[in-house]
């Protein structure tokens, strides 16, 4: 049995009756929120009343937005010139609704690293003049690609990165810096708040919630007033960035449930310790599986060294019919959720925030049992 590090120690074990879920999005989520949440489905704040019931334009609604608001810009060490809203369609509606609101029929540049990010550049070229700076697809997207291989456009709006591909498992270290001086977006749905991120080195940063903050469909958008304020005004108003921030995400009926439960993730953080905590606790969590990666002739990480994610762990055995076996003993043991991605295939371990270091172990545990009673 592999030992657990004395700096992980204090994070919680899951509960007997769960099992470690891998599993890429919707994802684990920290037990004591759950617990939480199940109280304040039947009653929050004492009010008789459920947060799922609640009006949207009610005092207790107002509690939990303000919070929730508050806490993402604390926790998140969100600057004052920086909006903070919560819209919905996933973070595939982001893919549209930024080139849509900044760089239509305007030059803008992105970083092909992913699944998720070509999906954006698809988006982004019904609306924007899209330049490619660099890709990673010819290599099945197992790196980011070295600096030396970039090429920006100087007049681009903004330069759009994946902070964490979260399907092939590579993760960017800092942000590039344009030299154009557009303003970098990012997809930050399987990173954000898994270490503490610099927004002034960002004019937007977005996340889906189903990886590190919440339920799926919400995601949280932050981004520098200014971007914001730039904005097209001819546009359908759910689509504007500006009327949510002017309307402080209440611009309709807001997803109520996926904002209460965001707001109380991130008061998981700061009690954890904060985005700080997160980032050495992460670390930590990924090093017990990469340094058995590191060490294996058996196993092959996908990822090249120098671009891994500590989020999501992608990894092969020798052959897809071991890796197939490889998924269904590890889930009949309790790790559930290994599958890679179809595109991909092979193994995928994402350990997000809220996973448990002795997950981590326990699946080191089972690849060294599976090792052995299948290498030829
Ligand atoms: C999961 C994911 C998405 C897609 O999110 P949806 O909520 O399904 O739209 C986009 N980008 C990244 C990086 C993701 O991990």
């Amino acid at each position: 049995m592999t030992t657990l590090s004395p700096a992980l120690s204090s994070v919680a074990d899951k509960s007997a009756d769960r099992v470690y879920n891998f599993s890429a999005g919707p994802s684990v989520l920290p037990e004591s929120v759950l617990r939480q949440a199940q109280n304040d489905l039947w009653n929050i704040f004492g009010s008789g009343i459920g947060i799922l019931e609640h009006s949207h334009r009610g005092p207790a609604y107002d509690r939990v937005l303000a919070e929730a608001l508050e806490d993402v810009r604390d926790v998140g060490n969100v600057p004052d010139d920086y909006d903070i809203m919560f819209v919905q369609g996933g973070a595939t509606t982001q893919c549209f609704m930024v080139p849509m609101n900044f760089a239509a029929g305007k030059k803008s540049d992105y970083f092909l690293t992913g699944k998720w990010a070509s999906d954006s550049v698809k988006e982004a070229q019904k609306l924007s003049d899209v330049n490619i700076v660099a890709s990673s697809k010819e290599t099945k997207y197992d790196r980011i690609p070295d600096c030396s291989d970039w090429k920006f456009t100087n007049d681009a709006v903004y330069c759009h990165i994946t902070s964490n591909n979260t399907i092939a498992g590579t993760q960017w270290k800092n942000p590039p810096e344009h030299p154009g001086g557009a303003w970098i977006a990012c997809d930050a749905s399987s990173d954000i708040f898994s270490c503490p991120i610099d927004f002034t080195k960002y004019g937007m940063v977005y996340a889906g919630a189903q990886k590190n903050l919440g339920p799926a469909g919400t995601v949280l958008v932050i981004a520098k007033k200014d971007v914001v304020a730039s904005g097209r005004d001819d546009l359908p108003e759910m689509l504007k960035y500006k009327v949510h921030a002017a309307k402080e995400s209440r611009y309709n009926t807001p997803p109520t449930f996926g904002i209460y439960l965001i707001g109380q993730v991130i008061k998981w953080i700061r009690a954890e310790g904060g985005t700080q905590a997160m980032a050495e606790r992460n670390e930590a969590k990924a090093r017990i599986i990469y340094d058995f990666l590191d060490e294996s002739e058996f196993y092959k990480a996908h990822a090249q060294t120098e671009s891994r994610s500590l989020m999501n762990i992608t990894f092969t055995t020798p052959s897809a019919e071991l890796d197939s076996k490889f998924i269904d003993e590890a889930a009949k043991k309790g790790l559930d959720g290994l599958a890679g991605h179809r595109s991909l295939g092979g193994m995928r371990a994402s350990i997000y925030n809220a996973f448990p270091a002795q997950g981590c172990v326990a699946l080191v545990d089972f690849m060294k049992e599976f090792e052995l009673a299948n290498k030829g």
